[in-house]
């Protein structure tokens, strides 16, 4: 299968019978924050937060200028090596950055340890569509195994599954997954187009999305 014809698939999605697959599976966020901290890996080190952003969601999340693209995204780890100075190499995406804790920068707990995105209006497609992905190849699937799957929206592991969900609820959250599912395929298919090795030297961090190549501070690499 081709990006295009799965851009097509993702295209033709039908938002009602996505929003009746998410309403039978059940859905609803009950704040843990699982999907925005660190992964525990049970060998004391917890695994860093990964959550693919887009270029225009980071420039969305960057506010006007008000936060720096570094405080915003870093390189996707997938694909770098560890260098004598730290991270080196080429990745294909951005990874919304993480804090001390390796969590995502944007999350925030309260003292009873509730936990809020604290750019929920802005908060990126991955985020507005956990724990749901939809079975059209090139689309991502969050991390851990599909736990339930309903037509062609899976279901991925959260706590908040089986709860009863809204049907407007349902409806908003299924033309999210369309809209990501279509976002991603057009991003996959743009760094693919757009691609031209960033010829690096030692050291050095080239990250290729679908308006070129750039350094870890969003600046275009021209070579
Ligand atoms: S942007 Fe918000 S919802 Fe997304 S991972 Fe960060 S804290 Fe969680």
């Amino acid at each position: 299968m081709s990006l295009e014809s799965e851009l097509d698939r993702a295209r033709e999605l039908d938002v009602g019978v996505l929003a009746d697959a998410i309403k039978s599976i059940g859905f609803e966020c009950t704040r843990c924050g699982a999907c925005c901290k660190a992964a525990e890996t049970g060998g004391g080190e917890d695994e860093e937060h990964t959550a693919t952003v887009f270029p225009d969601e980071i420039r969305e999340l960057r506010n006007g200028g008000e936060y720096d693209h570094r405080d915003v995204a870093r390189p996707m780890p997938y694909g770098l090596t560890n260098g004598p100075d730290g991270p080196e190499g080429e990745t294909f995406e951005w990874a919304l950055q993480t804090d001390g804790c390796n969590d995502c920068t944007f999350y925030a707990e309260d003292d009873d340890g509730t936990g809020a995105c604290t750019v929920h209006g802005d908060r990126p497609l991955i985020c507005r569509t956990y724990p749901f992905s939809v079975a059209v190849e090139g689309s991502s699937q969050p991390t851990g195994e599909a736990v339930d799957q309903e037509g062609e929206v899976r279901a991925h592991e959260c706590e908040g599954l089986g709860r009863d969900i809204d049907r407007e609820d349902a409806e908003e959250l299924a033309a999210a997954l369309k809209r990501r599912a279509v976002r991603e395929l057009e991003e996959a298919i743009g760094v693919r187009e757009n691609y031209a090795s960033a010829d690096l030297g030692p050291g050095e961090v080239a990250i290729h999305d679908s308006e070129g190549a750039k350094r870890p501070d969003g600046e275009r690499i021209d070579r």
